[in-house]
């Protein structure tokens, strides 16, 4: 999906909510053309006279809409991006970018809510992009009730408890499975529960050119 302003004001305010307490002031979001990152912060460092950094202000979460990536890709780099500023507007200081305080609010939001953040940003699209290794993926393309398509890329072990939840699903219509080593598979997570993850229909037929049907 390609997010819009309106969409991450939304689901900022939703992640504020649930993952920070509401803790979080408004911020300037803005969409980026950029090709280098999915998310990013950008702030100013206020500093004392003597040259210390006494406070950040101007804070802008900035979102790339180059790449077309699953709705649950770009909420987690939301979160991701929240967490920095979280810690940059606390003034905390952490041991690096990704340091201490980063990893234990991470985990504690994919643990709590069943998210998948990483602290290698890679969700990145050249990263992802980037990942050629060849492996088999078992997925599942369902048409959704409304209208959109999803995939899921299961676990080996839960294509039978998958299939039967996606059958008695009311907001699945239909599923399709397939086996594929197109390495653009290697974006999902391997889901272990029935998660759909929407996508562009043109762009996941297009990477199930060599797949096979099961
Ligand atoms: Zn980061």
């Amino acid at each position: 999906m390609t997010p819009t302003v309106g969409y991450l004001e939304e689901r900022f305010n939703a992640f504020n909510e649930m993952c920070f307490g509401s803790a979080l002031p408004r911020i300037s979001i803005r969409l980026s053309n950029a090709r280098s990152f999915v998310g990013r912060l950008q702030y100013r460092r206020v500093r004392n006279w003597r040259g210390r950094p006494v406070r950040n202000e101007d804070f802008v979460l900035r979102i790339s809409t180059r790449f077309d990536l699953p709705e649950a890709e770009i909420e987690d780099t939301l979160i991701h991006e929240m967490i920095h500023y979280y810690i940059a507007w606390k003034g905390l200081r952490d041991s690096s970018t990704h340091g201490r305080i980063f990893r234990a609010m991470m985990q504690e939001i994919n643990a709590k809510y069943g998210r998948h953040l990483t602290i290698s940003h890679k969700s990145a699209p050249e990263e992802l992009d980037a990942d050629k290794r060849i492996r088999a993926h078992c997925l599942c393309v369902c048409k959704l009730a409304d209208g959109r398509t999803a995939v899921t890329v299961c676990a080996t072990t839960r294509i039978r408890s998958i299939q039967r939840a996606f059958r008695l699903a009311p907001s699945v219509l239909s599923q399709q499975w397939y086996v594929s080593t197109d390495p653009w598979f290697n974006r999902f997570p391997r889901c272990r529960t029935p998660k759909v993850f929407p996508i562009e229909a043109d762009i996941l037929l297009s990477h199930l050119e060599g797949a096979e049907k099961i």
